[in-house]
């Protein structure tokens, strides 16, 4: 079907290739290493961009089936598909300023393992996260108290810097703190009745993940 002149730009024999012999993850296992060897891709600078087209949009008409779950932040630097070199209906992304659970959020989440079942769910934070740095600047009283729902925002982020050593160097502190913001997502996700359920009946496994700016890596956590 129309697929000339899309791809006689591009190498058809790899990309167009690739778009029908990867397979489907079947497991959270293969659903983590599509995401590592995809986020390894972008970082080359050899991404394949498939699951883009029109022919493969096609098949995503009457149905989705993402293969993964990802709690990632608003900023502009930061797409999940993109970092992870994956396209439309791959993943099923949640995306708010640093990474929070907010009560809307964990309805998203519920929705994306009971009924779509992606074996997968990562918590995506990110160097340089301004959600984390305005929670930070406030716990060291480096500024004032922001807008009312920005405030909310960083309510929501507080508790998981609660055992963050304050008097580290500021860069330190804010990287301590976008791990522990991706940990503290993670535990209320684990700690949820439904996380809880589902993860002791192993329908999904939960990964944190924290992405590099400048290498464009995302460094999974142990
Ligand atoms: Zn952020």
């Amino acid at each position: 079907m129309g697929m000339a002149l899309g791809v006689a730009a591009e190498e058809p024999s790899t990309r167009s290739g690739a778009i029908d012999t990867e397979l489907y993850p079947r497991n959270a296992d293969e659903a983590l290493a599509r995401l590592q060897d995809g986020n390894q891709r972008f970082m080359d600078e050899n991404p394949r961009h498939t699951h883009e087209k029109a022919a493969w949009r096609s098949h995503l008409v009457g149905s989705q089936k993402p293969f993964a779950t990802v709690l990632g932040c608003s900023d502009s630097r930061v797409p999940p598909e993109f970092i992870f070199d994956v396209g439309f209906g791959d993943l099923f992304t949640i995306r708010l300023a640093g990474n929070i659970i907010a009560e809307d959020v964990v309805g998203t989440l519920q929705y994306a393992v009971s009924h779509l079942h992606t074996p997968l769910v990562v918590v995506l934070g990110h160097e340089g996260c301004g959600a984390v740095s305005a929670a930070v600047d406030e716990m060291t009283h480096k500024k004032a108290k922001e807008l009312e729902h920005i405030e909310s925002l960083i309510r929501l982020i507080k508790p998981g810097l609660s055992k963050l050593d304050l008097k580290q160097n500021q860069e330190a502190l804010l990287s301590a703190a976008v791990e522990a913001n991706v940990r503290w997502s993670m535990q209320q996700i684990s700690s949820s009745p439904e996380g809880k359920r589902a993860l002791r009946e192993r329908r999904v496994t939960l990964v944190g993940g924290i992405y590099e700016l400048a290498t464009g890596r995302v460094r999974f956590l142990e």
